[in-house]
């Protein structure tokens, strides 16, 4: 897509999103300019999934966005990561937690993250198995430097979109047990399901957060 496509193709995404859905433009491979144009037309969150593209647009882009991690944080990069990021949305484990938990103390901040959600059980995927969550969650809420407020999740694919319907459902459904318990210092808040192809189906199912690509900036 041009810069004037991509601008006009965000504002009416954006227009068509139901009150309450945040929108994270999922901008892995476009341009500094794709992405400055995408957050003039409205973007308000950028999601990487590499902490080092997304270094590299920070230097362009600034404060204009907030910064989502989006994909799996490798240990070596977590310091890196804790600066850039204004929420990780892929938290899943308690040794990747107490690392984060470490390096925000050092700075006295506090970082929001989601757990990532294995939904679809896959072997070979990141996240964390739904039966492990909650857990988790527990275990992370002890952690006074980071502060879990959701869960994220893929799903499987590629699928039809309908396919993913009952992953997310049961994502919703452990993000409303994990809220029900009422931890002290968790605060149950967003739910990221969607992609480009999935993301009507996701907000049907509870998502307050999509992660569009595609369907903002064309193919890959
Ligand atoms: C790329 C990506 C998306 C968006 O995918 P599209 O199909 O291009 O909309 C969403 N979430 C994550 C984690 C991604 O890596």
């Amino acid at each position: 897509m041009n810069l004037e496509k991509i601008e006009e193709t965000v504002q009416n995404f954006i227009n068509s999103l139901p009150v309450g859905v945040a929108l994270v433009a999922a901008a892995k491979t476009r341009s500094a300019e794709e992405v400055q144009v995408a957050v003039r037309a409205g973007v308000k969150i950028l999601g990487y999934n590499y902490v080092q593209e997304a270094e590299q647009i920070h230097a362009v882009i600034g404060r204009q966005a907030q910064w989502h991690l989006i994909g799996h944080l490798q240990r070596n990069k977590a310091k890196r990561a804790v600066r850039l990021f204004d929420l990780i949305e892929t938290l899943d484990s308690l040794d990747l937690a107490q690392l984060l938990n470490n390096l925000c103390a050092e700075s006295s901040g506090v970082m929001p993250v989601f757990i990532e959600v294995n939904s679809g059980r896959e072997p070979n995927k990141t996240g964390v198995l739904p039966e492990a969550v909650p857990a988790l969650v527990e275990a992370v809420s002890a952690l006074k430097n980071i502060r879990v407020q959701g869960l994220m999740t893929m799903g499987p694919f590629p699928e039809p979109a309908e396919a993913l319907r009952p992953f997310f459902k049961e994502t919703r459904k452990l993000f409303d047990q994990i809220a029900q318990a009422r931890l002290p210092g968790v605060e149950m808040r967003y739910l990221s399901m969607g992609m480009s192809d999935s993301y009507l189906v996701a907000i049907e199912e509870g998502a307050n957060i999509v992660r569009i690509g595609t369907k903002l900036f064309g193919p890959r």
